[in-house]
């Protein structure tokens, strides 16, 4: 009866014809083959570490990809909220605005000040506050 061993080579135990008659596999050929199988299963094992690996690294950029995609749209969401909100909140009143506006440019707060003070000079608060733009 054939027996193989776990490298495919007719085990020491083997009783097949073949062995019988003497064409057992040598120990030279079975050190080889022995060689050969470590060698293929270090081989699968590197292969399905990199294959671990690389999957866990692409999910990763993609996990941080996403993380990104959605911090982008939080921050750009916010923006727009608070610009809403700025927008809102923001005095209609002409002194202001251009105060806020010199401010913007990059105009220094004393600067900014003495433009407003020279372009539209402060007026005695009106009595009855209106919506309406002058
Ligand atoms: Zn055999």
């Amino acid at each position: 009866m054939k027996t193989l061993d776990d490298t495919g080579l007719h085990a020491v135990t083997c009783a097949c014809a073949m062995c019988e008659a003497g064409y057992r596999p040598t120990m030279k050929q079975r050190w080889a083959a022995r060689q050969a199988l470590d060698a293929r299963k270090r081989r699968l094992a590197a292969e399905a570490a990199a294959g671990v690996a690389g999957e866990a690294r692409k999910s990763a950029a993609a996990r941080a990809a996403q993380s990104r995609l959605s911090l982008t749209e939080d921050v750009r969401f916010t923006d727009r909220k608070l610009e809403e909100l700025r927008a809102a909140e923001r005095p209609r009143d002409p002194r202001t605005e251009l105060y806020l506006a010199l401010r913007a440019e990059g105009k220094s707060r004393s600067e900014a000040e003495s433009i407003v003070d020279l372009r539209c000079p402060s007026e005695p608060p009106e009595e009855g506050i209106t919506d309406e733009e002058s």
